[in-house]
């Protein structure tokens, strides 16, 4: 257990004040992620469980510099609706929310903020906005990062066994990758007899062995790219303005 308590929520404001005033506190992490199916096998919470996962880790590795702050547990998942139980959330619904997260966070007295994000059908509509962000909250250190994104081939070719494609096989959907995940951190999600049932074998693939290694080079190389952060020495871009 971490001496220092990493989680927002769990403060009372004369805690959170007490360490935002000392100039202890000098970032902030926001999860983003999806309730959505995961094949057969894996349960909908996967994308959220797994951020946090990460969040927390580089968190405490950091501590007691950062918080992570209460994110979205659902996202933009409608390509995922044909499987009934799948949440979805429409993309204004999903940066009006996160932008509203941004904004509370940088009136606390947070100059960097880091949305980490765990579901891949998040990323290109927050790329396509992610400048109207940037000049919003210009002064802020803001940063967008799918965690997976800190992976490279090297890391697949090495790791993985039913196929080393990115982005289909790491991060993929449910497969290998994901699974992996899932077995190392919160087995409870995995069926493992259900993989059997399914079309798509990969996921039988799976160790949390595998995950292990996985999760331990992500939290590795995002508390580094978070340190360059902390220290300003990687700050997001102002985008330009028309002349
Ligand atoms: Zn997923």
């Amino acid at each position: 257990m971490p001496s220092t308590e990493v989680r927002l929520q769990k403060l009372t404001r004369r805690e959170f004040r007490e360490r935002m005033d000392s100039g202890e506190l000098k970032a902030c992490i926001i999860p983003v992620a999806a309730i959505e199916q995961h094949l057969e096998h894996m349960a909908m919470e996967h994308d959220w469980r797994s951020v946090n996962v990460v969040a927390r880790a580089v968190a405490e590795k950091l501590s007691p510099q950062v918080l992570v702050a209460e994110g979205l547990k659902v996202g933009i998942s409608e390509h995922h609706m044909s499987h009934p139980g799948s949440l979805t959330v429409r993309p204004g619904t999903f940066f009006s929310v996160l932008n509203d997260l941004i904004r509370s966070v940088v009136l606390a007295g947070f100059e960097n903020v880091l949305v980490l994000n765990g579901h891949g059908g998040n990323v290109k509509p927050t790329e396509g906005v992610w400048d109207q962000f940037l000049r919003e909250f210009k002064g802020t250190n803001l940063h967008f990062l799918p965690y997976w994104d800190v992976l490279n081939q090297a890391d697949a070719d090495e790791l993985l066994e039913g196929g080393t494609q990115i982005p289909w096989d790491m991060p993929g959907h449910a497969q290998e990758w994901e699974t992996s995940i899932g077995l190392a951190r919160f087995p409870e999600n995995v069926r493992t007899d259900m993989w059997k049932d399914q079309e798509d074998q990969k996921p039988s693939l799976a160790t949390a062995e595998k995950g292990e290694a996985f999760l331990e080079r992500i939290v590795e190389r995002i508390s580094g790219k978070f340190e360059t952060i902390i220290s300003g020495e990687l700050q997001s871009e102002n985008p330009p303005y028309f002349p």
